[in-house]
């Protein structure tokens, strides 16, 4: 389904602003944004991806990854084909870059907006979440979604990149309930080089979307000799740290993928490195992802230092919580931050 990707705007030049991500794309009638899911038809923008979802599964919400957020619970989890990013180390490229990879084309189940939420309900999920590629994309088919989840009950997530613009932020901001948004490096080289963005705005949507209450987790995906220096790995900490201390910050093992086939896989003592050092900078919440190790990927109480959510094998396979609704300590009765109910 074809419709009106209405977060744009018509510029004097006769162009076409696409307001959704900090791309920016400004596009002449039949041309395609950079994402490959937006195209300007008969003057108008359009999202080309409205009601198709190329990906659809239920996930543990702890694979988004959430931790502080309905824990032991499962998302009704949706994805398009389609990107504004171009990682070489994507895990979803075959959705991701398909349009641009098959001559823009658009492939996807019909599945409306109505269709996940009655899905999600009928499966018993808590939550909808918007991943597998970047949801800011197909930012309209998001947006009704999520409204529509709100009506019923259901909570809403976005598993973003974090290239969001202040508008779209500030309308998700009412329906989104958690975001995880990465920071996948803290240099431009990087970003520039190997995802085709840049650092900046994203640190901005980072700072913007918990500005509007949005409850947010980080993830870095460390990657050998491209992001996991010392002095790199501090550098997120601190900007995480000075921004909110109790953000947690999952840290997670790279496997050689997609366009970079030639790097080895993130050792555990990485991981557990930049673990070290996000304590170091005051960081409350920690944990270590896509390895086995149990007492890095459990929740302790900031206080009492006593292990209050337990998780073990594979990622969502065994989670025991023992906080209450309020995401309350059963040790010493401080309050932990997340959403818990
Ligand atoms: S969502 Fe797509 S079309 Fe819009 S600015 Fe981003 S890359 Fe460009």
């Amino acid at each position: 389904m074809v419709k009106t990707a209405w977060l744009s705007k018509k510029l004097t030049s006769g162009k076409v602003l696409c307001q959704a991500c900090s791309q920016s794309c400004k596009l002449d009638e039949d041309e395609y944004g950079i994402c490959g899911a937006r195209k300007v038809a008969d003057g108008e923008l359009k999202l080309l991806v409205y009601g198709r979802s190329a990906a659809v599964s239920i996930d543990p919400v702890e694979k988004k990854p959430l931790f502080h957020f309905l824990p032991e619970s499962s998302a009704f989890s949706v994805g398009t084909v389609g990107c504004n990013f171009s990682c070489k180390f994507c895990q979803n490229y075959d959705i991701s870059q398909y349009p641009k990879e098959h001559n823009h084309e658009i492939v996807g189940q019909k599945l409306p907006p109505e269709r996940i939420v009655e899905l999600a309900i009928e499966n018993g999920c808590q939550s909808i979440a918007y991943t597998y590629n970047e949801p800011i994309i197909f930012f309209e088919y998001t947006f009704d979604t999520a409204k529509l989840a709100h009506e019923k009950g259901l909570k809403n997530i976005y598993v973003t990149s974090g290239y969001e613009t202040h508008k779209a932020i500030d309308l998700l901001a009412p329906y989104i309930d958690g975001m995880n948004i990465d920071i996948k490096a803290f240099t431009d080289k990087f970003y520039k080089e190997i995802c085709g963005a840049r650092l900046k705005p994203v640190l901005e949507a980072v700072k913007y979307a918990h500005k509007k209450g949005i409850w947010l987790e980080v993830t870095t995906l460390l990657i050998p000799g491209k992001n996991d220096s010392d002095e790199e790995i501090r550098n997120i900490a601190k900007f995480i740290a000075e921004l909110d201390p109790s953000i947690p910050w999952h840290l997670s093992a790279f496997y050689p993928t997609y366009k970079m086939l030639d790097v080895p896989p993130t050792p555990g003592s990485t991981l557990r490195r930049a673990y070290k050092i996000g304590r170091e900078e005051g960081l409350k919440y920690l944990y270590v992802g896509n390895i086995d190790d149990d007492d890095h990927t459990s929740t302790y109480c900031p206080k009492c230092g006593k292990r209050v959510i337990d998780r073990r094998g594979r990622i969502g396979q065994y989670v025991t919580n023992e906080l209450d609704e309020n995401g309350t300590c059963p040790h010493c009765d401080s309050e932990l931050e997340g959403v818990w109910h």
